[in-house]
């Protein structure tokens, strides 16, 4: 696995939060996803080495809905991620909000990843398109809701871009927002 070249981190120096170029790492580990290296912060120039770990991302299968159709897929999320019904998300280029959550034989409001077995959702990429003229792909969702979950979004779309892989993953790799600096 090749390390990333940025990472969204917390600087301990000035307090940013902010995609850090990776001077030097590599990533490693069976269970879970652990990067050690060093790295830059953009904001204050701070260089300093990390290890963050975070578990490996699982495949949902996933079902969406556009007008009259519906396509079979499937999502990558992280094991403990919460996956709510009326959460949006982003599949490729579009942008989709998911209508159902099947857990443990029933549909639930709301589950743990790892729990889930299927997600329904449907494509409500008209609200995107007018979304993306005003404000790019980034941010809080278009309905202006701030959920706790925007913000590790938010950073996990950083991953694909960055690396110049297609955005096929939105809700994914790296809660890297989460992952904290040490010494
Ligand atoms: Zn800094």
């Amino acid at each position: 696995m090749v390390a990333p070249s940025a990472l969204v981190l917390k600087c301990e120096l000035c307090g940013a939060e902010a995609p850090h170029r990776v001077l030097r790492g590599k990533i490693g580990g069976k269970d879970e996803i652990v990067f050690e290296g060093t790295v830059k912060c953009p904001n204050c120039g701070r260089v300093s080495t990390v290890v963050t770990r975070e578990p490996k991302p699982i495949q949902i299968p996933l079902v969406v809905s556009w007008l009259d159709k519906s396509e079979r897929t499937s999502l990558e999320f992280s094991p403990e991620e919460n996956v709510a019904v009326g959460e949006e998300l982003d599949l490729a280029d579009s942008r989709i909000e998911v209508t159902a959550v099947e857990a443990q034989g029933r549909r639930v409001a709301a589950a743990r990843a790892k729990e889930v077995a299927t997600v329904w959702a449907k494509r409500i990429d008209r609200v995107r398109v007018k979304f993306s003229v005003n404000k790019g792909n980034r941010g809080p969702g278009p309905c202006g809701r701030h959920r706790p979950d925007v913000r590790a979004h938010r950073a996990r779309a950083v991953f694909p871009v960055i690396q110049g892989t297609p955005p096929r993953r939105s809700k994914a790799l790296s809660s890297a927002v989460g992952w904290s600096l040490s010494q």
